[in-house]
């Protein structure tokens, strides 16, 4: 099969893409038009391809996703590394038979929308849309700060992306409750005086968009690798109980808000 090209006017289209699909999303475009004979993708192609791409997928085969972002191939953002923890979520629902089990509850028509959707985020940057997944798992630092080492130097200030910091009598002051647990500001601390202490997961349930979107809810911080895979399997319990057409876990949490508070509490 011949080499396709992109005409400007695609590219510019494709450009506007959210960043950490497009290496997915060129691939399939590209394929399909080799497919289709093209050599070059034009705007008029490239809707073509995402109506019968979007059309292809619609019917899913799998009863569940993983959606994972780029941080463990190097971004300077990453503080967790889940490669181990994704190869373990995927075995934990082929061993769940989520696939059979929504099949059993569409009869047989297990759409996309159906899926059970994992997303894993290494930093707080969320960029693998952890908010509108069935569970969310963001990768986040507890900061450990050692008050003797800081001289005010105000460097940690500059680098914080929520705007938490502050200085008191020369030394840096933060707004814990509202920081979202990143390392931006460790990582400009030149004195040592910020530190992770501890590294681990924050965990999310019942995201998800449609005719009535819901964001997902924290119910865990710090969790380890273990508790993240303990957590699904009860989540994974709940979610069977519950579920009766192949409706979303948001759903499900919207009409029987007590199962929050149980996993919680656990
Ligand atoms: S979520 Fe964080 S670690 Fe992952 S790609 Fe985005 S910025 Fe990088
Ligand atoms: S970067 Fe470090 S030394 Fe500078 S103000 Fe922040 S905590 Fe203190
Ligand atoms: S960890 Fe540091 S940089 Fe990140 S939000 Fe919290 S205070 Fe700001």
């Amino acid at each position: 099969m011949g080499k396709v090209s992109w005409s400007e006017d695609a590219l510019k289209i494709f450009n506007q893409i959210p960043f950490f699909v497009r290496g997915k999303v060129r691939k399939k475009v590209e394929e399909w038009a080799q497919q289709q004979g093209l050599s070059v993708i034009t705007p008029e192609a490239l809707y073509r391809a995402k109506r019968e791409l979007k059309d292809k997928a619609a019917s899913a085969e799998r009863g569940y996703a993983v959606e994972a972002c780029f941080g463990r191939f190097g971004c300077s953002h990453a503080i967790t590394n889940s490669r181990k923890l994704i190869e373990e979520i995927e075995k934990l629902l082929e061993e769940e038979k989520i696939t059979e089990f929504l099949l059993d509850k569409t009869n047989g028509k297990l759409k996309h929308h159906n899926q059970f959707r994992i997303a894993i985020s290494e930093c707080p940057n969320a960029c693998s849309r952890v908010h509108i997944a069935d569970f969310g798992i963001i990768g986040v630092a507890q900061k450990g700060f050692d008050e003797a080492l800081c001289n005010g130097c105000g460097a940690c200030i500059a680098a914080c992306p929520d705007n938490v910091i502050g200085l008191k009598d020369n030394k840096a002051l933060f707004n814990d409750e509202l920081c979202s647990h990143c390392i931006d500001c460790i990582k400009t601390c030149k004195t040592k005086a910020l530190s992770a202490k501890k590294t681990g997961y924050r965990i999310l349930i019942g995201g998800k968009l449609g005719r009535h979107p819901r964001l997902a809810t924290p119910i865990a911080e710090l969790a380890t690798k273990d508790e993240v895979l303990r957590m699904l399997q009860r989540v994974i319990f709940l979610y069977k109980r519950y579920c009766k057409r192949g409706e979303r876990l948001g759903k499900i949490l919207s009409e029987h808000p007590h199962l929050l508070n149980e996993l919680k509490a656990n």
